[in-house]
């Protein structure tokens, strides 16, 4: 029997391999894909700074599926200080990556994932405005279309969506490797399938996924079960010091963590990306707030929102992005001005 499974539209929902709901990219634009990358010798991916697991196993997966066939790959991301999140180092097909300046400075073909600007690709920025095609796959409503070719689906869960897509129509066939890279995206943008974005076509891809024999206890354990103990010794500091407000649209809660408390435990900026779904879970609060000193010294600002607030639109205006309910952007003023505009941008969109 048919189950009958209805997308958001109430239509059935489409259950082929590779297929979102509603997928709007034009059949065209993945032709158009095919015929750049049929043409290209050498492919160049990137995917955003400090990458987190939809960002690094979109771009690994579909690395994995243009390298078996015959193309010349190089994989990379724009941190200045280039190294792979700890928590994300149990991908495979690392060895594709490269530091950024050994990165082509003019690619003939480019693909960036999940990035909605040319500031996300960080010091690649200036390869990708260099390329001669540039190829944007992201679902983040506010990418506009940095690229010469759009794969953009706002509606998609995670990029991993369309990178699968991208897999299937490349002729690629999912293996365990490629499959764990995808599994990793879908797993850390749905929150482990929580978010009201976790739609029948999630668990469809989810079950091509595991069907290949991924380990998804191991990859649940990597990715949010462990940490160093500095984190706790951290957390600790981040939670004694955690504020609650009132903000125009319900409770605003936030705390920071500064590069001085990570030196001191001796714990790299990656490791703070859990800590923002901890802050989170204030009932009380409508809005959650966490500002990250980097090792460069600009705070970078993670957002939440529970649904009423729309905190893209708010880290939009302060020239970040991201997605209503989750969003960011980097700060070069103190921690007390850094909040004091937020509340400010705040109140504009409640
Ligand atoms: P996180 O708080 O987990 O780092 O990021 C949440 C969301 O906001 C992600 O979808 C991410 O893409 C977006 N985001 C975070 N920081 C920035 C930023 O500096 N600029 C832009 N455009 N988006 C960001
Ligand atoms: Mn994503």
């Amino acid at each position: 029997m048919t189950p009958d499974v209805r997308d958001r539209a109430g239509r059935p929902a489409r259950v082929e391999a590779g297929q979102t709901d509603d997928c709007p990219i034009p059949a065209t634009s993945w032709d158009r894909a095919l015929h750049l990358i049929g043409q290209a010798d050498e492919v160049a991916l990137a995917c955003h700074v400090t990458p987190d697991g939809d960002a690094l196993g979109s771009m690994l997966a579909v690395a994995f599926v243009l390298r078996s066939m015959g193309k010349r790959v190089v994989a990379s991301f724009g941190d200045r200080q280039f190294a792979v999140p700890r928590l994300l180092r149990f991908l495979p097909g690392q060895d594709m990556l490269v530091p950024p300046d050994a990165y082509p400075a003019a690619p003939e073909l480019m693909i960036v994932f999940d990035s909605s600007t040319f500031e996300r690709l960080g010091v690649l920025g200036t390869n990708a405005a260099m390329a001669r095609e540039l190829v944007v796959v992201d679902h983040h409503p506010s990418n506009a279309g940095f690229g010469t070719l759009s794969l953009i689906d706002a509606q998609a869960a995670a990029t991993a969506m369309l990178a699968e897509q991208l897999v299937y129509r490349l002729g690629g066939r999912l293996d365990r490797d490629i499959a764990t890279c995808l599994y990793a995206g879908l797993v850390t943008d749905t929150g482990s399938f929580r978010y009201s974005s976790t739609t029948p076509a999630v668990h469809q891809m989810a079950a091509r996924l595991v069907a290949t024999g991924l380990r998804t206890d191991e990859i649940a354990r990597e990715l949010w079960d462990r940490s160093p103990f500095g984190y706790l010794k951290v957390l600790a500091g981040a939670l004694d010091r955690v504020t609650l407000e009132n903000g125009p649209a319900g409770g605003l809660v936030w705390t920071y963590v500064t590069r001085v408390d990570r030196a001191e435990h001796g714990l790299p900026y990656s490791e703070l990306e859990g800590l923002i779904d901890i802050v989170r879970r204030t009932d009380e609060a409508e809005v959650a707030v966490v500002l990250k000193e980097d090792d460069q010294g600009d705070w970078q600002v993670s957002t939440r929102s529970k649904g009423s607030v729309d905190v893209a639109a708010v880290c939009t205006a302060l020239g970040g992005g991201g997605h209503h309910n989750a969003a960011g952007y980097t700060s070069h003023d103190t921690a007390e001005e850094t909040m004091a505009k937020f509340r400010h941008e705040l109140r504009k969109v409640s």
